[in-house]
């Protein structure tokens, strides 16, 4: 089959390699019917050191079951199914505690150890925890809210969620890429009253606004703190969505926290340390997150793509064959498009 291989910073291949198999007999092979980039995929594009066999890249993607190990008991051949971006046995006390990312015997697809789904099928370890099925094949017009619920809704929401969004509270999100404005509809949802975005391209505060955005903060660093602060009666936010990573993002986001505030962190870090420990300390600020356990997430969120109360799949804005995703890949760093959906 052909799949998306990465040897090195910006060096991204379509290959043929090898068909998935079941390996394991709690495996589950899917057929990829829609997978996208992740901003998360333009760090190695930037940073990545090379690598001889190079990896399959690819952690979001909805598809059909096309085959199934002997000990896989809930999902079956023909299940149209979401795949998180990471995978997880369902039974280990932290996917109990709905946090599958933490998941004992899990990890991550897209990576050295597992190959991802920027492919035209991918291997799934762990089926019957990892796999959410949808049920019978999906309405065309909802594949792109469907796949966001592999990570940059679910994420949003996590963010939305560690931040402590709850109905009447003030918002901010920081970071206006796919992760961002899902974080606008994530607190949208969840009842905030003021959601300010700080952002500066005008195709993405144009689907914030839609999304729910009541304010625009296109400053950077002192300047950005200074707006925010002037828009909430010089106290600052509730909640803060950080989507970014860098330690600026961070910088500002817990600068722009209230006293008692909370920021909740899901851009991948670029730092050994967490910077602005200083305010965070003496506004009492709780800094928190990590990777979402999107798999926990979908319960809740699915009804409501379903019944297009929220259209998440929105932030696609550009849609590529196997063959275009190189240039995905270029368009999503020099910020050309938001998020680039692939249809295998
Ligand atoms: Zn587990």
């Amino acid at each position: 089959m052909r799949a998306t291989v990465m040897y090195s910073a910006g060096d991204v291949r379509i290959e043929n390699v090898p068909d998935p198999q079941i390996i394991e007999p709690t495996d589950a092979v899917i057929r990829v019917a829609r997978a996208c980039v992740c901003g998360s995929d333009l760090w190695p594009y930037q940073k990545m050191e090379h690598s001889e066999t190079g990896r399959v890249m690819g952690h979001e993607a909805i598809g059909v079951v096309e085959d199934v190990g002997a000990d896989v008991r809930t999902i079956k051949r023909g299940d149209f199914v979401i795949m998180p971006f990471a995978f997880s046995d369902g039974t280990c006390t932290f996917c109990h505690d709905g946090l599958q990312t933490s998941c004992i015997h899990g990890g991550f697809f897209g990576t050295t150890e597992v190959a991802g789904a920027q492919a035209e099928a991918v291997r799934i370890p762990l089926a019957d925890g990892t796999l959410f099925p949808v049920g019978a094949h999906a309405d065309d017009a909802l594949m792109a809210s469907l796949l966001t619920l592999s990570d940059v809704m679910g994420t949003g929401h996590h963010a939305a969620i560690i931040a402590r969004v709850t109905p009447g509270k003030s918002v901010a999100v920081v970071g206006d890429g796919a992760v961002g404005l899902c974080g606008v509809i994530a607190a949208k949802r969840l009842g905030a009253e003021q959601i300010i975005i700080l952002g500066r391209h005008a195709d993405r505060i144009a689907l914030a606004k839609d999304f729910g955005a009541t304010d625009i903060v296109s400053e950077r660093g002192d300047a950005a703190m200074e707006r925010v602060r002037e828009l909430t009666g010089g106290y600052g936010v509730h909640s803060v969505l950080e989507c970014v990573g860098l330690e600026q993002a961070m910088n500002t986001a817990i600068s722009i926290a209230r006293p008692g505030g909370a920021v909740g962190r899901v851009g991948v870090p670029q730092e050994q340390t967490i910077p602005g420990s200083e305010p965070a300390f003496y506004n009492n600020v709780t800094v928190g997150g990590g990777p979402a356990p999107v798999r926990a997430y979908i319960e809740e969120l699915l009804p409501d793509v379903l019944a297009g109360n929220i259209e998440p799949g929105r932030v696609f804005d550009r849609t590529v064959g196997l063959d275009g995703v190189p240039d995905g890949y270029r368009a999503m760093n020099d910020r050309e498009a938001i998020k680039v959906m692939v249809t295998p």
